[in-house]
């Protein structure tokens, strides 16, 4: 008999049973059986087992989108009292969950250049139960130094959490997290529109994720995890594009007068990392003069997405005021541009142009 070529998909949340024996064994525990989707689905498992192909993991976990992710991720692994050391420089959202939503339920952190191991191991006090990291880091997009960070961990018992979001399908983390988690919104999705995050991560924490998922209910529809699964059969080509885009771009912007810095996925010695689909520039021109010089960009959108085909300009004035970013050590001059898969020279040279008529 021939089979189908792409995955089934389970058009149901819900699964019935034969007997009551059935239904109590699965109920239990004591069985495999699938009975509602927040336990357990298996056109899910099947996008899961499409991550675990991605990242050397022993489990991934979907969910409805990659903020569920990481807050679960969270909550699974925190507890009253608990004490987190967190990347300076991080994704709004989850920067708004350390900052507001966890001291409520009795979790401090403390914000930390974890560039600078150092700095990193003084944080650390005898509370610390997890160092949280995000690779690259948003716009100055600087990769922290995950093998000396999982030293550090390992010498004082603490978890590392990292959110590879941009790095995912370029780089393989997990030996060095304990947790990894990812919007799978971003370049799983490409430019299809579908919202999903996942975790990944070892045996140790299967009971704990799968229990918080389970309760908090962030759980992904079947029918955007069967349509993920077709999305991300391109994904390692259209990675590839991107990141030769990105790579042929931030060269050619580099030799520009106009052109301040350049930041690319780079380690702690500055040297590249083949990672992701951002160039960040620091312009030589005044913060008056940013919003001119978006509004003349013509093939960038502008935005806060990234992930698929379509270029995306994100300034980082235009996400938060000046003296916000400046109480986190930002510059506010950061223009943060996602390349998709446009030709490098028609990305450079709408720059160049949009410069031009300032
Ligand atoms: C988009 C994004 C998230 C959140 O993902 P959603 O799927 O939008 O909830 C988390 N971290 C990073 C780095 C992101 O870019």
């Amino acid at each position: 008999m021939s089979k189908p070529l792409r995955e089934p998909l389970f058009k149901t949340t819900s699964f019935v049973f034969h007997s009551f024996r059935e239904m109590q064994a699965a109920l239990y525990g004591d069985s495999k059986d699938y009975f509602y989707v927040r336990d357990g689905h298996p056109t899910l498992e099947a996008l899961e087992q499409v991550l675990l192909s991605c990242e050397p993991a022993d489990f991934a976990w979907v969910f409805s989108s990659g903020m569920s992710a990481i807050s679960t991720g969270l909550f699974a692994l925190l507890s009253q009292g608990d004490h987190v050391v967190v990347q300076k420089e991080i994704y709004g959202p989850t920067r708004l969950l350390f900052e507001e939503y966890l001291p409520s339920f009795g979790v401090s952190c403390t914000f930390t250049d974890v560039n600078d191991v150092d700095a990193l191991e003084e944080s650390i006090t005898p509370d610390t139960e997890l160092i949280y990291l995000e690779m690259p880091a948003p716009f100055t997009l600087t990769c922290p130094p995950l093998e000396q960070i999982k030293g550090l961990a390992d010498k004082y018992q603490v978890s590392v959490m990292v959110d590879n979001s941009a790095g995912f399908g370029y780089e393989k983390i997990t030996p060095f997290a304990d947790l990894v988690a990812i919007s799978l919104s971003k370049y799983p999705a490409g430019d299809s529109g579908i919202l999903g995050g996942a975790l990944l991560g070892c045996e140790g924490w299967k009971e704990p994720v799968e229990m918080a998922r389970s309760t908090l209910g962030g759980i992904m529809m079947p029918w955007d995890a069967n349509a993920l699964i077709g999305e991300m059969e391109s994904m390692r080509q259209r990675l590839e594009v991107i990141r030769s885009n990105v790579y042929q771009l931030q060269s050619m912007l580099s030799a520009h007068p106009m052109v301040k810095e350049v930041y690319y996925p780079r380690d702690t010695n500055g040297k590249s990392v083949k990672m992701g689909g951002f160039v960040t520039l620091e312009l030589n021109i005044s913060l008056l003069d940013i919003a001119r010089f978006i509004d003349n960009l013509s093939l960038f959108q502008k935005g806060v997405f990234w992930g698929g085909s379509i270029p995306v300009v994100t300034p980082l004035l235009a996400s938060y005021r000046v003296e916000v970013l400046e109480s986190w050590g930002l510059n506010p001059g950061l223009i943060r541009f996602y390349v998709g898969m446009e030709s490098p020279d028609r990305l450079y040279a709408d720059i160049v142009s949009a410069l031009r008529s300032l």
